[in-house]
């Protein structure tokens, strides 16, 4: 069977992985080829290390909680190279007018579940608390009567509020999706708040019973991503004796996990820099074209790139799904990692990092003390941060050049961490279109997509476009397209 996988991130990478592994369980001759446009493997996985520092130029970890990233991680013989977070520092701040304010311990992403933290929490006025407790008398309503979609925002502001939507929601959910909550759906993003409120009635009340029915789970079932700071999910992950922390990284970085997915393929089975111009269909047999006029014959065409990328492939084998595929939206970031000396920045760094609200009017979305958060992230005595600026709602920013992003986040770090000192290393890593936007109605979106591809035999289409665009969610979701395409 010859196997054409086109993209080269985690995704692929995972698919041409259980590919193989299938192959070789059930005597099958596979001829498998991986086809990536760029010179290097990963996608937005990048690591690189430099002075002494580790820099993730896209995602630093991934979420422990959904099981397939990690249970990948024990078929490579990855676990002993796993780093998890340092829980001492589990703390994450919202900056919020001029001031860094700490997110009340046992804070769920979107409501809070201990009453004592919530009720002194700088964070939130009177009425703001007042309007979030009403979230317990509050009858259903939205998408969990209906069954329909809604956004985000919309759910938030009914269930706990606008304050909670804009000190809290909107900024998690832009330093995960980068996302307008406004347009982001509910469903496909945070089905598990869905849920909660079709069963329990009171999302404060569903998640408190969720925690003492699972108290070592801590069950955000989130398709995000770990967001740019983590550990805001959940007070328990951790601090319940699990091995794993909610989020986890490997020692050496993100890159471990590419590198061993490479290293476990034939030889001859990886293609770089070819970016592939044309799919042509004929029967259930495949060709695959470059933009330099390589050539690969294929029974099954696997597709695990971004879905603009699919789009334009598709346009001439079924014009319809590739228009469909066109309407998922994508949103650029830009990552800026500054390393310091320790005694450079004045602000104790006793946390992951920093969110912020788009009402504070910052370039940043958010800033990760990276190597509190994880061990060897920087030389002793020195700190590295990140900060991660655009998205959707701040996509202007990403027009400005590297220098000045350079500038804007050490301003910006200046005022929230009082650090004014000329940083040892600074490094700029730009993501353009590489976030798929979840817009209200996105899960219909995709049933209507792969009913469409369902009907062309042979090929099938996966990545971080479709059903979760973490980490976690990619490798199941490559992984199941493997299994579709072996099956
Ligand atoms: C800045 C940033 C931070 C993130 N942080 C986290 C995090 O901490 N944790 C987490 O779980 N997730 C995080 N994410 C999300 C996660 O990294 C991605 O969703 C995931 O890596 C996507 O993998 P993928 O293989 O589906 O797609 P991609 O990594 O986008 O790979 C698609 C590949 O297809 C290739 N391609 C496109 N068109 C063609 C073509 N015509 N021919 C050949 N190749 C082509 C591209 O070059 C690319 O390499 C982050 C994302 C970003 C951008």
């Amino acid at each position: 069977m010859k196997l054409v996988i086109v993209g080269g991130g985690v995704t692929a990478l995972a698919a041409a992985h259980r590919a193989v592994e299938l192959a070789r369980e059930r005597g099958l001759d596979l001829d498998v080829k991986l086809v990536e446009a760029r010179r290097r493997l990963g996608g937005t996985i990048a690591t690189e290390r430099a002075d002494g520092f580790l820099v993730e130029a896209g995602p630093d970890s991934f979420l422990s909680e959904k099981p397939w990233a990690l249970a990948l991680c024990r078929r490579l013989g990855l676990e002993g190279r796993l780093v998890r977070t340092d829980d001492r520092f589990r703390k994450v701040f919202v900056w919020f007018r001029g001031r860094l304010h700490p997110l009340p311990d046992g804070f769920q992403l979107l409501a809070p579940t201990r009453l004592a933290p919530f009720v002194t929490s700088s964070l939130f006025s009177w009425r703001g608390k007042a309007r979030m407790a009403l979230d317990l008398l509050l009858p259903r309503g939205g998408g969990a009567v209906g069954g329909d979609d809604e956004s985000l925002g919309a759910f938030v502001r009914r269930r706990l509020g606008a304050e909670a939507l804009e000190r809290v929601a909107q900024p998690l959910v832009a330093g995960i999706y980068t996302a307008d909550p406004d347009e982001l759906s509910v469903a496909a993003t945070m089905p598990r708040f869905v849920d909660v409120e079709r069963r329990h009635r009171s999302v404060i009340l569903g998640l408190r019973r969720g925690l003492v029915q699972a108290p070592g789970d801590a069950g955000l079932a989130t398709s995000g991503t770990s967001s740019a700071i983590g550990g805001t999910s959940s007070a328990l992950s951790g601090t319940s004796g699990a091995r794993w922390s909610l989020f986890v990284t490997f020692a050496d970085g993100m890159e471990t996990l590419v590198r061993t997915l490479a290293d476990r393929l034939p030889d001859s089975a990886i293609v770089l820099g070819q970016r592939v111009g044309a799919l042509e269909r004929d029967g259930a047999h495949w060709r695959v074209t470059s933009a330099d006029g390589a050539r690969f014959d294929a029974d099954r065409v696997i597709l695990a790139t971004e879905a603009h990328a699919s789009a334009r492939l598709l346009r001439y084998v079924d014009p319809a799904l590739a228009v469909l595929l066109g309407d998922i939206d994508y949103a650029g970031s830009a990552t800026v990692s500054l390393g310091f000396r320790r005694g450079e920045v004045p602000h104790a760094l006793d946390g992951f990092g920093f969110v912020v609200p788009r009402s504070e009017g910052k370039a940043l979305l958010a800033a990760t003390f990276s190597s509190v958060k994880y061990p060897g992230r920087a030389p002793a005595g020195h700190v590295l941060i990140r900060c991660f600026l655009g998205g959707t709602l701040n996509a202007e920013v990403l027009r400005e050049d590297d220098a000045s992003l350079v500038v804007r986040a050490r301003r910006e770090l200046g005022e929230a961490l009082g650090v004014a000192a000329e940083p040892g290393l600074v490094r700029v890593s730009r993501w353009p279109a590489s976030m798929p936007q979840y817009r209200v109605g996105h899960l219909a979106r995709v049933d209507a997509i792969q009913r469409r591809a369902a009907a062309l035999p042979g090929l099938h289409l996966t990545g971080a476009a479709y059903r979760g665009v973490g980490i976690a969610d990619c490798v199941r979701s490559g992984e199941a397209a493997a299994e579709a395409a072996l099956s």
